[in-house]
C-alpha cells in the first residue's frame, strides 16, 4: 500500500486547489480527489460546438482573482496567465436611454453619468483609494477586525443606504442606479439587500481599480497554473475520483472538503455530531443560475454601439425592473425577463475563437431547482438590446438550474453560490461557529465557497482553511510563501 498523504483534499475547485497549493508549499504531501474527469470545478473551459471557440463552463470574469490576497501572492501573471482587463469593466444597456458604462477610469465613468456624476464619485472614490485593504476585508474570514479600520469607515453607511429602500432616492438619472443594482444582483436573491449592497461595493469599486478581467485562453488557465504549482511541490491530483465516504481518507492527518454542506452530509453525515449535522441540514440554498452558451457568427449587434468592448454586460432593464425580477425569482417565480449576465469574450480576448465563430457566455437567475431550458429567455433578453442577435446564432446550449448540480454537486438546485448569501449566512456559513472551517470531526475542515468569504474565484476560502490546518494540525503558524519559486 502506498504511503498515505498527510493531507487529502476533496474537490479541485479554485478553493480546493488554493488550499492544496498552500499546504503543499508548506512542505506537506497533498492529494486532491476530483469527481469529474477534468479538474477546476467552477474554473473550466471547453470547446462546446467548434474546436476553435473556447467557452468558459462556469466562471468567466475575474475581478476577485485579480485582487484577492491569495492570487496576489500566487501571482498569476508571473506564471504566464494573462489577465486581459477591458477598459470598460461592465455595461448596462437600458431600454430608452444610452447604455450605462462603468469604465476602469472613474472620471470617464462619471463624465457619462450627468446629474449623478458627483454622487457616483463620492460613493466609490473613498473605496477606490483604499482598494487593497477593503478587498482584504471583504475577502477575510469575517472573524477579525479590519487591519486598517480607516479603510472600512465608509462602508457601514453605504451598505445601509444601498442595502435598504433608502438608496432609491440617491440618484436622479437611470444610469447610476442601474449600474449599482446590476452589480448587487450578482448576489442572487431579493433586492435591495445588505449583502447585495456589500457585493455591489466590492465588485463596483474593483471595476474602477484592478478591473474585471477575463483570462486569455479561458478560465481553465488559472486551474492549470494552480495545478502546475501543486505538482511542482509533490502534490497529486486524481480525477474521476469521487469520494463517497469520508472514511476512505482516514489515513490522512487532515482532510479538506471543497464541498457544499449537502456534499459534506453525503459523505460524512452519520459521522457528524447531531448538532452540527442539523446546522448543515438547515443551511439554506438560494436563487439558482441557468447557463447559456452561444456560438455566433458576428459581434453582438448592440443598439448602443458603446456596449461593445465591455467585458461584462448586465441585461435586465432599469434598476426598478431588476429589483422586482430578482425579488420575484428569489420567491420562486419564473420571470419572462430574468436578470442575465453576459460576456462576449472575444471583445476582450480575441484568442477565444475566430471572427465568424465566436463564443458568447451567459447565465440568468431562475428559481431554485428550476428545470426549464433558459435559452429562449436569454436570447430574448439579448435581442431586446441587440435586435438581430438571433440571426447570428450558429448553435446554443442551455443548462437548466436543476442540471447544474449534475455537473457539479456543489451547485445544489443550481445555486452557484453554494448557499444563499443572506446577511446571516454571509457570516455564519455553513454553521454558526467561531471557526467556520473546522468541523467537529478531528482533522476535517471545510474549504468551499460555503465558508466565508463566500462565492467567487478568489481562493480565499481555501487559503483561510489551509491556514487553520497548518496551525492546528501541523503546528505551522506562518503561512508559506506562494509566489513562483
Ligand atoms: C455558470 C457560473 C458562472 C459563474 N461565473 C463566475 C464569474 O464570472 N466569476 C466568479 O468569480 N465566479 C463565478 N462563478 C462562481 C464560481 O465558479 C464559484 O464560486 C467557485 O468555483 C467556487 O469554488 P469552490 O472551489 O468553492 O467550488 P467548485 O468550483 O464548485 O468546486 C468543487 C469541486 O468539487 C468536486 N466534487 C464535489 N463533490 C465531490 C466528491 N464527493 N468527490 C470528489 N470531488 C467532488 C466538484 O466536481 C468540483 O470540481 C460562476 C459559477 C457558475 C456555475
Amino acid at each position: 500500500m502506498p504511503p498515505a498523504p498527510e493531507v487529502s483534499v476533496v474537490g479541485s475547485g479554485p478553493n480546493g486547489l488554493a488550499a492544496a497549493v498552500t499546504l503543499a508549499r508548506a512542505g506537506l504531501t497533498v492529494e486532491v480527489h476530483e469527481a469529474a474527469d477534468t479538474p477546476g470545478g467552477g474554473l473550466r473551459t471547453t470547446s462546446l460546438f467548434d474546436s476553435h471557440a473556447l467557452h468558459d463552463v462556469c466562471s468567466a470574469v475575474h475581478p476577485m482573482a485579480a485582487a484577492s490576497r491569495f492570487f496576489r501572492e500566487f501571482d498569476l501573471t508571473a506564471r504566464g496567465v494573462r489577465l486581459r482587463t477591458p477598459e470598460t469593466s461592465y455595461a448596462h444597456p437600458l431600454d430608452n436611454a444610452p447604455t450605462a458604462l462603468a469604465h476602469r477610469d472613474l472620471d470617464r465613468t462619471c463624465d457619462r453619468l450627468g446629474p449623478d456624476a458627483a454622487r457616483w464619485r463620492s460613493l466609490l472614490s473613498p473605496l477606490v483609494r483604499h482598494s487593497q485593504d477593503l478587498c482584504d476585508l471583504f475577502l477575510s474570514d469575517q472573524r477579525h477586525l479590519p487591519a486598517t479600520p480607516r479603510a472600512a469607515l465608509p462602508l457601514p453607511s453605504r451598505i445601509l443606504t444601498h442595502g435598504t429602500g433608502l438608496g432609491r432616492h440617491a440618484f436622479h438619472g437611470p444610469a447610476a442606479p442601474a449600474l449599482l443594482t446590476g452589480v448587487a444582483a450578482h448576489t442572487g436573491g431579493r433586492l435591495p439587500s445588505l449583502t447585495g449592497a456589500a457585493v455591489a461595493l466590492l465588485l463596483g469599486h474593483l471595476a474602477h481599480t484592478t478591473g474585471w478581467p477575463l483570462v486569455e485562453g479561458g478560465s481553465a488557465r488559472i486551474t492549470d497554473a494552480l495545478l502546475a504549482d501543486l505538482q511542482a511541490h509533490n502534490g497529486t491530483l486524481h480525477t474521476g475520483s469521487r469520494v463517497t465516504d469520508l472514511r476512505q481518507l482516514a489515513r490522512s492527518r487532515a482532510v479538506l472538503l471543497d464541498l457544499a454542506p449537502a456534499g459534506v452530509l453525503g459523505i460524512a453525515g452519520p459521522l457528524l455530531p447531531a448538532g452540527y449535522r442539523r446546522a448543515l441540514e438547515r443551511f439554506r440554498y438560494g436563487t439558482a443560475a441557468a447557463k447559456v452558451d452561444f456560438l455566433v457568427s458576428d459581434p453582438i449587434p448592440w443598439t448602443d454601439p458603446d456596449t461593445h468592448g465591455a467585458g461584462t454586460v448586465h441585461l435586465g432593464g432599469g434598476d426598478h425592473e431588476i429589483r422586482s425580477t430578482e425579488t420575484a425569482t428569489a420567491r420562486g417565480h419564473r420571470v419572462a425577463r430574468p436578470f442575465t449576465l453576459l460576456s462576449e469574450p472575444m471583445s476582450t480576448d480575441p484568442t477565444r475563437g475566430r471572427p465568424d465563430r465566436r463564443p458568447v457566455w451567459a447565465y440568468c437567475h431562475v428559481p431554485h431547482g428550476d428545470t426549464s431550458d433558459p435559452v429562449d429567455r436569454v436570447r430574448r433578453q439579448i435581442e431586446r438590446f441587440a435586435p438581430g442577435f438571433s440571426d447570428t446564432v450558429i448553435a446554443a446550449r442551455g443548462v437548466p438550474a436543476a442540471a447544474l448540480a449534475a455537473y457539479n454537486p456543489n451547485y445544489v438546485g443550481g445555486d452557484i453560490a453554494a448557499g444563499a448569501m443572506t446577511p446571516w449566512q454571509a457570516i455564519a456559513r455553513p454553521a454558526p461557529r467561531w471557526d467556520p472551517y473546522r468541523t467537529p470531526l478531528s482533522g476535517v475542515y471545510l474549504c468551499s465557497s460555503a465558508t466565508p468569504p463566500g462565492p467567487g474565484v478568489h481562493g480565499m476560502c481555501g487559503y483561510h482553511a489551509a491556514s487553520r490546518v497548518l496551525r492546528h494540525e501541523f503546528g505551522i503558524v506562518e503561512p508559506p510563501a506562494l509566489g513562483p519559486s
